[in-house]
């Protein structure tokens, strides 16, 4: 599904060149969940922005859903990142005042998926994050969980082949984190392949698999075998 190949980027700075992955090797299967933690700058969100095809490395290459996509142009490779990759933050980035119903729509607005089968998906994306009965409220009108899941139905909608997820339980408390760990553990059990940064080890443990970065590099990369942490 990801196919990641001595992948590195190098930004250069007034102060010299930084390295902020080198090469990097990682390969993630249909249906795993990843889960990806490290040191503040060691390179985790430069390379979920390289695997979500948000930025391009300096070099490497990187095989998504069976395509070799470092050397297609910015249109062709925000065409992908719509087709292939579903977005979830730690702030939502839900569109505050429209309701769940059309914030999960839009990616099949940009997708030009007309409207009667635009609803339909969205309602079954809702329903399957347990939002079906919520769905014409606002952002303002859901808790912090429910417009979490707001953003996890909007990540599915498509049927994406990857879910990335930044930080999805950094907002919430820990009862509702465990709630949202609940739910992408039953989208990866229905099939869903997840990568997942975060700082808590109880978050990581619901997934199965660590990966460890360090200085821009893969310092470790391990199968979760318990849930040590988890409450
Ligand atoms: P993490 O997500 O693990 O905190 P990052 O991927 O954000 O790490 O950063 C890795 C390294 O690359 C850090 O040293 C960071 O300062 C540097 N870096 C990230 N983005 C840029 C950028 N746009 N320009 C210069 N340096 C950057
Ligand atoms: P996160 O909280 O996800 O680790 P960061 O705070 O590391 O995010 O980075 C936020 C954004 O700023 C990223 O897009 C990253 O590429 C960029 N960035 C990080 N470090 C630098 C830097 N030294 N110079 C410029 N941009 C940076």
């Amino acid at each position: 599904m990801v196919k990641v190949e001595n992948m590195s980027k190098v930004y250069r700075t007034g102060g010299g060149d930084i390295y902020a992955m080198k090469n990097v090797f990682v390969t993630v299967e249909k249906g795993e969940f990843v889960a990806i933690m490290g040191p503040s700058g060691s390179g985790k969100s430069t390379f979920m922005n390289m695997i979500g095809c948000l930025d391009r490395p300096t070099s490497g290459l990187y095989h998504l859903d069976g395509m070799e996509v470092t050397n297609l142009s910015d249109k062709q490779l925000a065409h992908v990142r719509n087709q292939k990759i579903g977005f979830v933050f730690q702030t939502f980035h839900l569109l505050p005042r429209s309701t769940a119903l059309r914030n999960v729509e839009l990616p099949l607005i940009y997708a030009g998926v007309g409207r009667k089968e635009r609803t339909e998906r969205a309602r079954a994306a809702l329903a399957r994050v347990g939002l079906d009965e919520r769905m014409n409220h606002i952002p303002n009108q859901l808790s912090g969980g429910q417009r979490q899941r707001v953003a996890i139905a909007r990540a599915l909608v498509n049927e994406p082949a990857i879910v990335l997820a930044d930080e999805p339980t950094g907002a919430l408390d820990s009862r509702t984190s465990i709630e949202i760990m609940d739910i992408f553990q039953q989208l990866n059990e229905q099939g869903t392949t997840i990568i997942l940064v975060t700082h808590e080890p109880d978050i990581a443990c619901y997934a199965k698999r660590l990966i460890r970065f360090r200085d821009g590099q893969v310092v470790a990369d391990d199968p979760v075998r318990d849930r040590l942490f988890a409450s």
